[in-house]
Order: structure tokens, then C-alpha cells, then sequence
């Protein structure tokens, strides 16, 4: 496994957006929508020139936290049945690691982590620890705490999420160095300027994702892509017993190689709204669905899937719910989308 290059990623980004012609700004906040019955008729903004209204025929939430659709009235759920989210993790970039001799060690986060919890290292028995990974040469990129308790539509909340994240690193130093092989000359070089957020809204849709359905491969009419991942729900708390549910669930809600299961349009299209589709993390699921589709390959497909949508609506002068989804297909396997049910629809 190798650690996404951010600096590359981020020009790659920049150039791609810029040559498909968007006008596009940064430093932008969604702060409010006007609605107009179940249509969005302007989404309001606040940057750096002050807040204005957006007008547009077809709106994409791709907040990840669905707040366009929650801000124009569309129901969602957010959490498990108690609101405990999934917790956030602060990526962080790390120089002077020694990959080989970490590699040839043998060792384990399951073997050291008790050991370091022992001796007083962390805050917190956290023994889910997803790690890090070389990045370029001796560079690592970590996946590495979480911040408990955090909630990403909250700013006070996600503020004492970043404070704790940048501390907590503290704390996985001394780990790394003293318990591992190969970090020993390690050094912090950054942390990420953002709180890395597994789940926050799950914005319900005209189809709800469930677990039967990945359970059952499930193929739908309205298909807008094939997925693959396992459940990952990231557990909310660190006791042992949350960790054996993570592992359990994550050794077992997997699929063979080649399996997969449909995400329908209908997870894009918001109740109760006719003129917004939602993409990324915040599609209409159950939360365990949610913990497989969210991640960055399950975003891309609904992502394309949703902007396609969106550019037949404004194309054809209808709204979400009267576009024929079988056009959508027919464009997206154009685009080169796997959709091998779609020709049955
Ligand atoms: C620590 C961590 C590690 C992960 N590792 C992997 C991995 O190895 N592989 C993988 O495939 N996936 C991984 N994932 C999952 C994946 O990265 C995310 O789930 C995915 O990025 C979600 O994409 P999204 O676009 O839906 O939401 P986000 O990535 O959350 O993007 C939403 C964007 O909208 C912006 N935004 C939010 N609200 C507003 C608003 N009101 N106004 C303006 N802008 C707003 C946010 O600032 C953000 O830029 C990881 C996730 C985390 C947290």
C-alpha cells in the first residue's frame, strides 16, 4: 500500500477542474439556502468578498455532511441509534522512517500496543490503529488516532477535535519510537489543515442502502455504478469489546474477489427536494452501508454519476425525479463506467 502524494494530488485536482471550464472559488462556505417549495432556489455562500446567493437549475451536495440537503429541509439520520458517530482521525505526513527495517521487524500494532498502554503512552487504549504508510522514500503518511466524540457538523466540536488530534501525535510519536522498529529518527512535518470525518449525515433518499443489499451483491433497474468495499465502521469509543465489533464486522461484511453490489440513483436524490442530487459520504444508506461506500472509490462513482445526472437534467429541462436513469447509464458506461446490469434495465 502507498500513501497518496497530496501535494501532486492537489495540481492534479486544481487542472483537472480547470480544464472542464468550471468557474470555481476556494475559501467558500454553504451558509444557508433559499427554497421554493421542495426546489433549492439559491444556495447562500460567505467568503472573503461576503455572503451571496448561488442560483443554478440543479444543486450537488458534496459537502460529505449533506448540509445543502439538511439546510432545504431533506430528512436524514446521522449516527447509530445512540448518535455515536464514528470518530475523526488528523492525517498526518512523517519524515525519517525507515520502511525496511519496519517491514523486516515482524512486528505488529497488536503485539506493541498493549505494551505502550502498559506503560501510560496514550490517553486512550485505542487499539484500532490503521497506520502508515511510505508515501515517497522515507516519507509516511498516517492514518493514525482518532478523535472520539467528535461531530463534523459542529464547529466547537470539530475545533476540540483538531486540538486533541495535534496533541494525540504527541502521544503516537513516543509510541512509534519506543515500541516499533524503523521509526526510531522519526519526525512530524504536518498534520493535515482539516479533521479527517468518517460520517456525519447520511441525507435519506428514495432508496435507502442497506446491509441485505450488500449482503445480497444487490442489483437494481437505477444502478449508477458497481462497489466494492468491506464495512468499516470505525468504532466510537475505545473500549475492547467496540474493537472486537469493528473486527469482527470488517473480517466478515467483505466480499470475494469480482463480487460487488449496485448503487442505485435513488440513493442521490433527496426527499423531498427536486432539484438536488447528493454524492460522497452522505448518500442514503444505512450506517453500514455508509461505513463501506464512503470511501474515496464509492465517492468517485456517485460523484460522476451525480454530475452526469445533474448536466442530462439541465440538458433535457427536467428535474432528478423525471430523468430517465437509463439515459444517466447509457452515458456514464460512455464515460467507461462498469455497469454490466444496465443494458436490463
Ligand atoms: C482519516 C481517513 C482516512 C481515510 N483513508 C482512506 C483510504 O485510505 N482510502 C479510501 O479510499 N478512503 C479513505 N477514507 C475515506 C475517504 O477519504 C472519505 O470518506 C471521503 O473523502 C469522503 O468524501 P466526500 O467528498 O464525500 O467528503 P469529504 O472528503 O468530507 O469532502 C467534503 C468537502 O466539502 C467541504 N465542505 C463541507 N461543508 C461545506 C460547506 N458548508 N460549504 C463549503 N464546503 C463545505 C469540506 O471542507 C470538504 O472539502 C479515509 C477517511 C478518513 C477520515
Amino acid at each position: 500500500m502507498v500513501g497518496i502524494k497530496a501535494e501532486v494530488l492537489k495540481r492534479v485536482y486544481d487542472e483537472l477542474v480547470s480544464e472542464a471550464g468550471a468557474d470555481f472559488t476556494f475559501c467558500t462556505q454553504l451558509i444557508a439556502v433559499e427554497t421554493d417549495d421542495n426546489l433549492v432556489a439559491a444556495a447562500v455562500c460567505a467568503a472573503k468578498s461576503g455572503i451571496y446567493a448561488v442560483k443554478a437549475k440543479i444543486y450537488i451536495d458534496c459537502t460529505g455532511d449533506g448540509d445543502l440537503a439538511a439546510l432545504a429541509g431533506a430528512p436524514f439520520e446521522k449516527g447509530d441509534e445512540h448518535g455515536n458517530l464514528m470518530p475523526g482521525t488528523l492525517c498526518s505526513l512523517w519524515a525519517n522512517v525507515d520502511f525496511e527495517a519496519w517491514k523486516k521487524s515482524g512486528l505488529s500494532h497488536q503485539d506493541a500496543l498493549p505494551k505502550a498502554f502498559k506503560d501510560g503512552v496514550f490517553t486512550h487504549h485505542d487499539r484500532h490503529l490503521p497506520g502508515m504508510w511510505p508515501v515517497s522514500g522515507n516519507i509516511g503518511g498516517g492514518n493514525i488516532g482518532h478523535t472520539f466524540g467528535t461531530d463534523g457538523t459542529d464547529e466547537r466540536s470539530l475545533t476540540r477535535g483538531l486540538v486533541w488530534g495535534r496533541k494525540s501525535m504527541l502521544e503516537y510519536e513516543r509510541y512509534y519510537k519506543g515500541y516499533l522498529k524503523g521509526f526510531e529518527k522519526m519526525e512530524l512535518v504536518a498534520t493535515g489543515s482539516l479533521l479527517g470525518l468518517r460520517e456525519t449525515r447520511r441525507i435519506m433518499g428514495d432508496y435507502v442502502l442497506c446491509l441485505d443489499d450488500f449482503k445480497n451483491r444487490a442489483v437494481f433497474d437505477d444502478e449508477i455504478g458497481r462497489y466494492s468495499y468491506p464495512v468499516d465502521i470505525h468504532p466510537s469509543g475505545s473500549g475492547e469489546s467496540d474493537f472486537a465489533k469493528f473486527k469482527d464486522e470488517w473480517e466478515n461484511l467483505r466480499f470475494g474477489k469480482g463480487e460487488n453490489y449496485g448503487i442505485p440513483y435513488r440513493c442521490l436524490v433527496p426527499r423531498e427536494l427536486t432539484n438536488v442530487l447528493v454524492a460522497g459520504r452522505c448518500i442514503s444508506a444505512d450506517r453500514y452501508v455508509q461505513s463501506s461506500v464512503r470511501v474515496m472509490p464509492g465517492c468517485y462513482i456517485t460523484g460522476q454519476a451525480a454530475g452526469t445526472a445533474a448536466a442530462l437534467a439541465v440538458e433535457k429541462a427536467t428535474d432528478t425525479r423525471s430523468l430517465d436513469v437509463a439515459d444517466v447509464q447509457a452515458r456514464l458506461v460512455k464515460m467507461g463506467a462498469f455497469l454490466p446490469n444496465a443494458n436490463k434495465s
